[in-house]
């Protein structure tokens, strides 16, 4: 791979400023110091803004993002399964989206996946992985099977998702979830459980997403020391005041409530208690941004009626919450990049992986933008290049 210069280019770094006027030097798949290589092809850019690569850090590949998921999960063979994921790796790549952490698809599948991409025999993001979620029998999401109690056997599973090498374990805090007229709080495993995951996930160095939507199991997430809260439905003011002081970040994953709010798919009980939580979680959402608490976007893709590839739309409703926009864009890249462990995604500055969006305009003045990037790189590569 040669290297290459992009000039005439407004650069929006990620780092906080506005799009400058800025060549960005690439070799090897990351952008290096200009000048720093000797031969470079050049490529312009036509004055248009580079943004870093967006970043989902709260997908399911395993899911089809359809009107019932978990029944077409059920119903795929292994073949359907492996093409469904490969599918919506790319969809979602092409989107823009060049790194992405699912939190809930089959350990081995998904670890499979990740290996295809990072070899390049499939087109997606970068993946960083749970492998099967962490939950009691008959618990939220135990419809992936697996569903287990008791110290021993959590510490069990812990150790069976670091055997498959996933980059971070995913545990189901909260009981109920969306399941239909069911309060969605209430906790799932002990505190002696909880504790006994923390100290077995600590010796294996893998970080924790916790699956947590009431306020008394988001407590007990602080407590252990879980390193980001998913959804967070009702946290209270002292809770986000804590999670802040502890650097926990939150994905509130608005988008899973996005498109049912329009197309009002459930019976009227059921709908209530939808429109119920989301109000919710946009009082969560505003007080979080009040706490400075990291805010990370995750779309929950994959959950009904919740398509893959639409970080943007995360990101949109997070300002239409009241996030300042550079806060909802820093979401979906440094935020989210310090939330998944890992300093070399989401700005575009020397020493960071080539992973940049072409736009059409400037994503700080319209978020729409983002929604149809018109170039796509990924490790210096052009997933889709910039139409001539
Ligand atoms: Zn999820």
């Amino acid at each position: 791979m040669s290297a290459l210069v992009l000039r005439d280019a407004l650069v929006l770094d990620g780092l906080g400023g506005t799009p400058a006027a800025r060549e960005i030097w690439i070799s090897e798949g990351w952008i290096v110091a200009p000048g720093s290589v000797p031969e470079a092809e050049t490529e312009s850019l036509g004055g248009r803004v580079v943004a870093p690569g967006l970043i989902d850090a709260h997908v399911h590949f395993c899911l089809d993002g359809g009107e019932d998921p978990v029944a077409s999960y059920k119903a795929a063979d292994a073949e359907t399964l492996a093409s469904r994921m490969a599918e919506n790796a790319r969809r979602t790549l092409e989107a823009g989206i060049t790194t992405v952490r699912d939190l809930g698809s089959p350990t081995a599948a998904i670890t499979a996946l990740r290996a295809a991409i990072a070899s390049r025999k499939i087109l997606g993001p970068r993946l960083m992985v749970s492998g099967l979620p962490i939950t009691i029998p008959n618990g939220h999401d135990s419809f992936f099977g697996g569903g287990l109690r008791g110290v021993g056997a959590v510490r069990g599973a812990v150790q069976d998702r670091a055997r498959h090498k996933v980059d971070v374990i995913k545990v189901i805090v909260t009981r109920g979830g969306s399941s239909p007229g069911t309060d969605p709080r209430g906790f799932q495993f002990s505190d002696e459980e909880m504790e006994a995951l923390v100290e077995e996930a600590q010796l294996a160095r893998l970080p924790i997403a916790a699956n947590a939507h009431g306020d008394l199991e988001i407590q007990q997430c602080i407590t252990v020391g879980i390193d980001t809260i998913e959804h967070g439905s009702y946290a209270s003011e002292e809770s986000l005041a804590e999670m802040a002081s502890r650097d926990i970040a939150l994905v509130p994953t608005l988008s899973s409530a996005v498109r049912i709010r329009e197309v009002k798919p459930y019976p009227e009980k059921r709908m209530i208690d939808i429109m119920e939580r989301w109000q919710e979680r946009l009082k969560a959402v505003r007080m979080a941004v009040e706490a400075e608490v990291h805010l990370v976007a995750g779309t929950d893709a994959g959950t009904a009626y919740t398509p893959h590839g639409l970080v943007a739309q995360e990101i949109k409703a997070l300002a239409e919450c009241g996030v300042p926009s550079n806060l909802a864009l820093a979401a979906a890249w440094r935020e989210a990049a310090a939330a998944l462990g890992r300093p070399d995604i989401g700005t575009l500055a020397p020493g960071q992986r080539a992973d940049l969006i072409v736009l059409a305009g400037d994503p700080l003045h319209d978020l729409g933008v983002l929604g149809a990037p018109l170039a796509v790189m990924k490790s210096g590569r052009w997933v889709r290049p910039l139409a001539s």
